[in-house]
């Protein structure tokens, strides 16, 4: 099962893959929002770094889940901030004090997180946002989980799911956060959330490979 050395290095490969795409994740919210989701992100995961080596022996994945959500809340802002704060909350109480996660606990924390993301935003599949990335990773894992996948193989389908889900943004026309203001003219553009929650799925698969 996957530990607290998981969800460690989990966190350090995000705060990597967000600021090595800082600027591709800027250059989508650009396009179809205000420009500053990759600016936002990347202020988050490299506030969550120092408070790492912080915390104390025994901590749980779930420890390090709920220092992601409360440091994304408290410096990520705009709309990302909250629904990723929301996510991280919700996957953090579904693992509980649980210190090694098996293929079905990855699958539950997936779902909660977003379960989470949908709680907050109130998005449906298709309004081209980060739950078109979330949506298909939940279900991808939820099957991998049931035909008995471990907890990488459980993660590998999820960030697989979602970066297909996160290209399938391209031609829908947004209907929730800034972009929903473009109208038809958001058509044609990748959602910038989506594209972030598809690396940070990918960053997860890869701490645990
Ligand atoms: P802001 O739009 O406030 O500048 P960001 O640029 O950081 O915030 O994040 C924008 C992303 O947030 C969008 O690309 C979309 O994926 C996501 N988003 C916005 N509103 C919602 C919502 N209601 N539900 C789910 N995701 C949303
Ligand atoms: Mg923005
Ligand atoms: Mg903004």
């Amino acid at each position: 099962g996957l530990d607290i050395n998981w969800a460690v290095d989990w966190v350090r490969r995000s705060a990597d893959v967000v600021s090595e795409h800082r600027v591709e994740l800027i250059n989508l919210d650009r396009e179809i929002g205000d420009g500053d989701h990759g600016e936002n992100m990347d202020r988050g995961f490299q506030a969550v770094l120092p408070k790492l080596d912080d915390l104390p022996a025994g901590s749980t994945p779930g420890d390090v889940l709920k220092l992601v959500a409360t440091t994304l809340i408290s410096t990520v802002g705009g709309a990302a901030g909250p629904l990723y704060g929301t996510a991280y909350l919700r996957a953090s109480s579904a693992v509980g004090g649980e210190v090694s996660l098996d293929g079905n606990a990855v699958a539950a924390l997936l779902q909660a997180g977003r379960d989470g993301i949908v709680a907050r935003g109130k998005a449906e599949s298709g309004d081209k946002t980060m739950v078109d990335a979330w949506t298909p990773a939940v279900d991808a894992a939820a099957s991998a989980a049931a035909g008995g996948a471990d907890a990488a193989a459980v993660l590998r389908a999820a960030a697989d799911a979602a970066a297909a889900g996160a290209v399938a943004t391209e031609p829908l026309v947004a209907r929730k956060g800034r972009a929903s203001y473009l109208g038809e003219r958001s058509a044609g553009h990748r959602d910038p959330g989506a594209q972030s929650s598809a690396l940070l799925l990918e960053a997860a698969a890869e701490a645990a490979s």
